[in-house]
């Protein structure tokens, strides 16, 4: 097997909290960070990984913090610092595919208009409320920042917080998305999502309308990472009607984004229409894998 899946690390450099950067070191390493500040993004190669230490060619060695263990064989690492001033190493790592199993179950996911995610299996999953918490303080401090006069010091401070909350608010989506995604695993051989391209922009219009969309992104980027590793199949289907069709009998009922409820009047179906198209993603799901593996069948003969 040479199929490899690339897994993203991201660590925590700890610039002026360890003595090890302290005296010639830091200011050696500081202007080779400066440096790499004023033209962004730069590739160091990677010497050596060990423990919480990180040996990079013309950087020397800095000590980490790690979020999680490293696995497989690291490729390449770039520092970067982010907009807090927080710096941190990227390492890239190879992990040899898992052999896909043979799917035995199946779970279709729809972004809700309500909820987050609504699962064919009948469950919907909606954000935790500290998450929207956050999301309320940073509207608040956006607000803020935009009455405050270009220029000033105030307005310093304001886009300051605006930066610390955003951020603080990406961790927390991060960690929920994380959990939501190795449940998605755990629970079926076969996970199926809309197309976000297609469908999302003919779905919905409500203002966090591009949060969700980057948050929904990001469970599927989740999601596909933690399938691989488990030999597990992600399919994207493209998900236009599949809010309007009978999971049953597949014909149209047209409703409109105010309806919350499917109800069939040809089979008597009736269930949340968000659970409605989840049931329609899965069958979208099966259908695209059967059709492909008989199109495969017949390329062989
Ligand atoms: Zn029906």
């Amino acid at each position: 097997m040479d199929k490899y899946n690339l897994n993203y690390h991201l660590v925590w450099i700890p610039k002026y909290r360890h003595p090890v950067l302290a005296g010639e070191v830091a200011t050696h390493l500081s202007d080779i960070l400066h440096t790499i500040a004023e033209k962004g993004c730069r590739d160091t190669q990677l010497r050596d990984y060990a423990g919480s230490k990180l040996t990079l060619s013309k950087i020397g060695s800095i000590r980490i913090f790690k979020h999680r263990e490293v696995e497989g064989k690291i490729k390449t690492s770039t520092i970067k610092k982010d907009n807090l001033g927080h710096w941190y190493a990227i390492l890239i790592s190879e992990v040899e595919d898992v052999s896909p199993i043979e799917p035995k179950t199946a779970i279709g996911v729809d972004v809700g208009l309500k909820s987050l995610v609504a699962l064919s299996g009948g469950e919907t999953v909606e954000y935790p409320r500290y998450y929207v918490m956050a999301e309320k303080k940073l509207s608040v401090a956006q607000r803020n920042l935009s009455r405050k006069k270009k220029g000033s010091a105030n307005r310093r401070k304001a886009k300051a917080k605006v930066a610390k909350i955003s951020q603080d608010v990406q961790h927390h989506r991060d960690e929920f998305l994380h959990q939501l995604s190795k449940m998605l695993v755990d629970s079926a051989d076969l996970i199926v999502f809309e197309c976000l391209n297609i469908s999302g922009m003919l779905k919905n219009h409500h203002l966090a309308k591009h949060i969700q969309d980057h948050a929904w992104g990001k469970l599927i980027q989740f999601t596909q990472s933690k399938a691989a590793k488990a030999g597990k199949v992600v399919e994207l289907v493209d998900a236009r009607y599949t809010s309007q069709k009978c999971s049953q009998c597949s014909i149209m009922v047209p409703k409109t984004l105010a309806e919350r409820v499917h109800i069939c009047p040809n089979c008597g179906l009736e269930m949340d229409r968000d659970i409605n198209a989840s049931l329609n993603i899965r069958t979208l799901g099966l259908r695209g894998r059967a059709y492909r593996d008989t199109a495969k069948e017949s390329a062989g003969q």
